[in-house]
């Protein structure tokens, strides 16, 4: 097997848009309809609706505020700290209209993440929600970001505290003053390189890292998937697609992370559906927005999937508007899919995979099969181009593992900053995904393992070097390393081996239950400076010596073998 290509006939990729003018603006082929007939959003809590001429409104009124009163303009990084919002995407575009750039952060990060965030982007601003402002302030202020440039989604609850603008305000100001600015337009070819998003993701090894993503990365995304999920031969009509307005799209999974921005957010603006916007994720009430708005398609992770199988609540609602269940982000077992095949048994069920350095699809189910073979993750999607590679450098076979090596035209241009760490992924325009697969000669491909360093607790990602960084600042650690171990509802949790320091070892020698103590303290340690995906639920371990190849590098794998085994009993 040499290189193995998705199918033929992808349609024209704009090359000169950015993702605002794409969405609001183009009549691309692949979209006959420019204007939208029906509510492109939908407030969850409220049941408000939004038109897309509303939308387009609000973009340019903030726009022209943020020119006009923040200076914001040419590759200024945005940060936006928030969860689900119905601005999120007016607030990406009127960034983009200025030619600026965003990143997306996790809404639960702490002081400390979100600063190290906001400090790989050099971000000049801050877009927030309410819940999150106080964190916001604190991280702005150590790094000297001024605090008239935090805006916030929606005003605080405590209106007699000096508080920031909101959007709301910014966009009235900015729609009652004259343009100020001058729409940012790319020149042929300019999509290819122009950044629009930063997205965190730490790739193969280290901590996170910024994924520079340029324009023209999530059109060709939206085109890709659209294209890769016609229902017959044909593309020409609606009818011809499985994703087209009136239907409705469930938009829970975070916008911050890639899946919920490209693949929910844009995918489903961009085919003209209509997006319920929820903040939060609880499962009830989850289920509840279903029924309530006949959502048709669930893009969901393999967590809310165990929980469509085995929660008891699944049969309180009326789930019969549900056509597709798409899950991605990490892998989904086929006894799943089997089982929520009998709690729905009218709806498609599949899964994809991608990632934020291909912003982000790379393959999607085969939809012609209602029910994807399980354990796949589909199909390559068109434009997308795969190799497998064995350890010593040759190309699989069919059947034979490998690591994925993909070029595709959404693929990110390399890391922020970070030479190193984009040579060792982005190779001669090729992107080496860190994970192991097997494509068969169906051309399914099948994710069997993880060879980066990456733990991906939820779908969330969790990497190692960042909490081995921060538990060696913690005095009783001599050394460290933190593994992945597997767990049905989470997928993985993080376990550290620690290596104790002399005085630790010598307490617990003069006292067995100081080892209870100290671990008590360890995963305080993480727990009071990092989100909660990243605590260490998997346990802590002491070991005498990390173990380590001749040339010092951890000898992870062989410490995640021994972890299973741990957990497993053995
Ligand atoms: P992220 O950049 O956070 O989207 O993480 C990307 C990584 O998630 C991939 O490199 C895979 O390791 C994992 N992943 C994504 N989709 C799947 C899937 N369908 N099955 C298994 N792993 C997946």
């Amino acid at each position: 097997m040499s290189e193995i290509h998705g199918p033929d006939g992808l349609p024209y990729i704009p090359d000169d848009l950015t993702v605002a003018q794409f969405m609001l603006d183009s009549h691309h082929p692949t979209r006959p309809i420019p204007k939208h007939p029906r509510a492109w959003l939908i407030e969850d809590a409220t049941g408000r609706q939004i038109y897309y001429d509303e939308i387009r409104a609000r973009v340019s009124g903030l726009a022209n505020a943020l020119k006009l009163r923040r200076g914001i303009g040419e590759d200024d990084v945005v940060c936006i700290f928030s969860p689900n919002h119905v601005d999120y995407p007016v607030a990406i575009w009127a960034i983009h209209r200025l030619g600026a750039i965003i990143t997306p952060a996790n809404p639960s990060y702490t002081k400390d993440e979100l600063e190290y965030q906001l400090n790989i982007t050099k971000a000049k601003a801050i877009l927030v929600h309410p819940a999150n402002y106080a964190v916001a302030v604190d991280a702005a202020r150590t790094l000297g970001i001024s605090p008239d440039n935090i805006i916030l989604f929606d005003p605080l609850p405590d209106q007699s505290s000096r508080s920031s603008p909101t959007i709301y305000d910014l966009i009235a100001d900015g729609l009652s003053q004259p343009p100020s600015y001058v729409e940012r337009r790319l020149r042929p070819g300019e999509g290819k390189t122009k950044i629009a998003f930063l997205s965190l993701s730490s790739g193969t090894t280290g901590r996170p890292k910024a994924v520079c993503i340029p324009h023209i990365a999530p059109i060709a995304n939206c085109i890709q998937m659209a294209y890769a999920s016609r229902v017959n031969e044909e593309y020409t009509t609606w009818e011809d697609r499985r994703y087209r307005p009136g239907d409705v799209e469930l938009g829970v999974l975070p916008f911050y992370h890639i899946y919920g921005l490209v693949v929910i957010m844009h995918g489903a603006l961009f085919s003209g559906m209509t997006l319920v916007v929820i903040p939060k994720f609880n499962f009830t009430e989850m289920l509840k927005s279903v029924q309530r708005y006949r959502i048709n398609h669930m893009k969901i992770v393999p967590p809310m999937v165990v929980l469509l199988c085995k929660h008891p609540a699944t049969r309180d609602y009326d789930l019969s508007s549900v056509k597709m269940v798409m899950s991605g982000a990490a892998p989904l077992s086929a006894e799943l899919i089997q089982q929520l095949r009998e709690r729905l048994p009218d709806s498609g069920i599949a899964q994809a995979y991608g990632m934020t350095e291909t912003s982000t699809t790379v393959s999607w189910p085969n939809l012609y099969q209602k029910i994807g073979t399980p354990g796949s993750s589909g199909l390559l999607i068109p434009g997308a181009v795969a190799r497998v590679v064995k350890d010593d450098g040759s190309l699989a076979k069919y059947g034979e593992p490998g690591q994925l090596v993909v070029r595709t035209p959404s693929q990110a241009l390399g890391y922020l900053n970070n030479e190193e760490a984009t040579k060792e992924t982005f190779k001669d325009g090729w992107v080496y995904t860190g994970d192991e697969v097997i494509i068969n000669e169906q051309k399914e491909l099948y994710i069997i393992d993880r060879i980066k360093e990456l733990i991906k607790v939820k779908g969330f990602q969790v990497a190692p070097a960042e909490l081995e960084g921060h538990l060696l600042d913690h005095p009783d650690v001599t050394d460290v390393c933190v593994v992945g171990v597997p767990d049905d509802y989470s997928g993985e949790l993080p376990l550290a081996y620690v290596v104790l320091s002399a005085d630790a070892q010598a307490r617990v020698a003069q006292d067995p239950a100081a080892a209870d103590t100290i671990r008590a303290a360890l995963i305080k340690h993480v727990s009071d400076h990092k989100v909660r995906y990243k605590w260490l639920t998997g346990g802590v371990e002491f070991i005498e010596a990390i173990p380590k190849n001749p040339s010092g590098k951890l000898l992870r794998r062989f410490l995640r073998d021994r972890a299973k085994e741990l957990r497993a009993g053995k």
